[in-house]
């Protein structure tokens, strides 16, 4: 396993204090992202829990689970969806709505982007309450799918996401 992972990402992450509003510290994985090695070290970790677990879709939380998101599907050789904010996506879509860390939000999938008994991880930058992810875990049930697990790059312990999801389904490379 990569054992100097936590200490190069806690090296590289960058704190960015008071935005989008003040209070909130900003968890920017851009710096990340920018080094490719240590790009391709991320997805490596966060896809390797669901190694051998039939994975076939990976949703991908807008906007930086994109990133993440698609990168993982790849490696565990799984499709990728995207889960939007409300209004984006162009073919027939199921929403949730929820609240979150800064303001209140909804999430959205096509309606035919997983099928029944699909297995599904859901990838995201940072879990912060939960409630994004539960929401995007909520319409992954109502499509039929097999809801995996969560794999989150952070995790801000202190709001309690993960005891919101489930301990037992979140796994995270850095937790604060
Ligand atoms: P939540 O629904 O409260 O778990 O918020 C998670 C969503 O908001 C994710 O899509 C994160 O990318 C984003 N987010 C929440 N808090 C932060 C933070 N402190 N730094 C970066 N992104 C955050």
């Amino acid at each position: 396993s990569d054992t100097t992972l936590v200490a190069d990402l806690q090296a590289r992450l960058r704190d960015v204090p008071d935005f989008p509003k003040p209070g909130i510290v900003f968890k920017d994985i851009t710096p990340v992202l920018a080094d490719p090695r240590l790009f391709g070290r991320v997805i490596n970790a966060m896809s390797a829990p669901f190694r051998g677990q039939h994975i076939t879709k990976v949703v991908g939380v807008e906007a930086r689970g994109f990133l993440l998101g698609a990168p993982i599907a790849l490696s565990l050789d799984a499709g990728f969806v995207p889960a939007r904010k409300p209004g984006k996506l162009p073919h027939r879509s199921v929403v949730e709505r929820y609240s979150l860390e800064y303001g209140a939000d909804g999430v959205e999938m096509h309606e035919d982007a997983i099928l029944q008994g699909e297995r599904v991880l859901v990838v995201d930058d940072v879990l912060a309450t939960g409630g994004t992810a539960e929401a995007t875990a909520k319409l992954v049930k109502r499509l039929g799918g097999e809801l995996v697990g969560f794999s989150f790059l952070i995790s801000l312990d202190f709001l309690e996401g993960p005891q919101r999801l489930g301990r037992d389904k979140v796994t995270t490379l850095l937790t604060f």
